[in-house]
Parts: C-alpha cells; sequence; structure tokens
C-alpha cells in the first residue's frame, strides 16, 4: 500500500496540537511539506521541534504559521507565506476547532457566528485558496474533521452538530466538484479521542482522578472500551491523503470505534 506522501505540501490547521498534531507528524513521516497553523506561536514551535526531532528524516520540512482561521485576511496572507516558503499546497486538512454545544435558546448570535467562522468559514476560505492548484495538477486532498454530531445531532449539541453538518455537505459539495479533477475530498466524523481538549475537560472536571484515571473513564463508557488515540486518526488521514486512498471521495468516515449508531 502507497502510504507515501513525498513532493507534496500539505496544510493542517490546528496542527500544533492533539488530531492535527498527530496528523502532521505522519504526513512529515511520509515525506510531505507541512505547514501546521494555530494561534499560539510557542505551540506551534513546540510541535515542529517535537516532529523534527522524532523523525528518521529530514528530507521534508514542516513550518509552523500563527494563524486565527476565524480570520479571513489571515488566511489569504497565511497561504501566500506557506506557498512561497513549501510550495503550493495541494493537501489540505480542515482540522481547527473546539466543543461548542449547549442548550439550544441559551446560544447567542455571536457564539453562532463564532462556531459558523471557525468550523466552516474557515474550510471555504482555505480550500478556495488551495483549490485552483490542485485542479490545475490533477491532484489534490481535503480532508475536513468533523464529529459525530453531523449525521446524528442531539438535544444540546448545537451550534457545533449543525456547523459540522454543514461541514459534512460542503464535504459532498466539494467531492463532486472535484472529482473529474482528481480532488478528492472527505470527512472523518470524530467520537472521543484523547488530546488536548480532552486534557482540557480533564482540568475542568477536577475529579480528583489522574489524567489517565479520567480517560479510561471515560473510554469504559464507549463501544469499545476506550476512547480513541489520536495515531488513530492521522492513519486514517494518511489514507485518504496518499495514494492508498486514491478511490475514496465524498465520505463521511465515522472516527469513533462504534459510538455512532449512524452509518
Ligand atoms: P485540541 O484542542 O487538542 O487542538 C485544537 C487545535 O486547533 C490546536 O492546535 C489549537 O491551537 C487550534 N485552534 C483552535 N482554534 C483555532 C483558531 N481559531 N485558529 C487556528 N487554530 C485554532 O483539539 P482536538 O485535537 O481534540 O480536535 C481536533 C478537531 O477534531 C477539532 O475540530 C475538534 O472540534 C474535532 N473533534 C475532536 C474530538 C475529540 O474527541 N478530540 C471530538 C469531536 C470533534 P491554538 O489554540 O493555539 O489556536
Amino acid at each position: 500500500m502507497d502510504t507515501s506522501l513525498n513532493g507534496h505540501t500539505a496544510l493542517i490547521t490546528g496542527g500544533s496540537l492533539g488530531l492535527g498534531f498527530a496528523t502532521a507528524q505522519a504526513f512529515y513521516e511520509a515525506g510531505a511539506g507541512v505547514a501546521i497553523l494555530a494561534r499560539r506561536a510557542e505551540a506551534l514551535e513546540a510541535a515542529c521541534e517535537q516532529i523534527r526531532a522524532g523523525s528518521g528524516h529530514e528530507t521534508s520540512a514542516i513550518h509552523g504559521y500563527v494563524c486565527d482561521v476565524t480570520d479571513g485576511d489571515a488566511i489569504v496572507e497565511t497561504v501566500d507565506r506557506v506557498r512561497s516558503d513549501l510550495g503550493s499546497v495541494d493537501i489540505l486538512v480542515n482540522n481547527a476547532g473546539q466543543s461548542a454545544a449547549k442548550p439550544f435558546v441559551e446560544i447567542s448570535d455571536q457564539e453562532w457566528q463564532t462556531d459558523i467562522d471557525l468550523k466552516l468559514f474557515a474550510a471555504i476560505r482555505l480550500t478556495r485558496l488551495v483549490w485552483g492548484h490542485m485542479e490545475k495538477q490533477g491532484w489534490g486532498r481535503i480532508i475536513n474533521l468533523l464529529n459525530v454530531y453531523a449525521k446524528a445531532p442531539d438535544a444540546r449539541t448545537a451550534p457545533t452538530s449543525v456547523t459540522r453538518a454543514a461541514g459534512m455537505a460542503l464535504t459532498k459539495v466539494l467531492a463532486a466538484e472535484g472529482a473529474p479533477h482528481n480532488i478528492l475530498v472527505n470527512a472523518m466524523l470524530i467520537g472521543f479521542i484523547k488530546s488536548d481538549q480532552i486534557r482540557r475537560r480533564f482540568e475542568a472536571a477536577d475529579s480528583g482522578q489522574s489524567f489517565d484515571e479520567f480517560v479510561a473513564a471515560a473510554g469504559a463508557r464507549l463501544p469499545m472500551g476506550r476512547m480513541g488515540e489520536a495515531d488513530e486518526v492521522a492513519n486514517l488521514a494518511l489514507f485518504l491523503a496518499s495514494e492508498a486512498g486514491s478511490y475514496v471521495t465524498g465520505c463521511a468516515i465515522n472516527m469513533d470505534g462504534g459510538v455512532s449508531k449512524v452509518p
């Protein structure tokens, strides 16, 4: 199975931590030039260093870019910088996000707008900027990280369930438009995966447990008896980004160890 990414340039939003970090590490190892975007410079630098240091080779490049992906102008400027540092982007992973869920009547206009800007508009703007190159070269990959509520929204899961459902629709529109140009577009619907986000939840819970105990207890309630690992998400992302996934497009794949009952 060919999972090499030699000669490709990947842009991963939210690549400094969690699932984005694991994906950046896997793509770098597979030979891609990798650009990771996030708001905090320190975490970006630490991520780049850790990926370089942990790698068995130095043939590819990894750069961090401070960019708040809710800011349209910052996105345009950052993609320009990525192009001049690493070349045109032909793999885009729209991953940056954070949990946002509460009872519908309590969600303000501002909270709706923030969630839409972060989880939907960032993907729209970034895709628009990299699409032309992908189309011209007849090869491109876009992977959108969403969550299981995109297919199976529940009470108190807005605004995220709504923006994620829109992200799934966007994935399918782009897959249909991209297919004639060999631009493959897929989504991964995330369940519960260990990441910085889960660590923040653990800290807020102040449960008296260790992090490992907290994760084990939360995992025990899931169908497979455990939470997923960031590397397991990265493995699927690598499959989709590489030639291994060369005939897969328009899919919204549950990456949730069986949590969602909607296939
Ligand atoms: P983490 O909180 O561990 O990491 C989030 C990353 O996104 C960080 O690098 C963060 O860096 C970056 N980020 C957040 N907001 C912005 C922004 N406005 N602009 C640029 N970068 C931003 O999250 P996970 O790894 O857990 O989650 C990855 C994706 O998967 C998210 O979209 C999340 O909603 C989704 N998901 C995850 C689940 C899980 O169980 N882990 C469950 C369901 C969905 P910084 O703060 O410095 O900007």
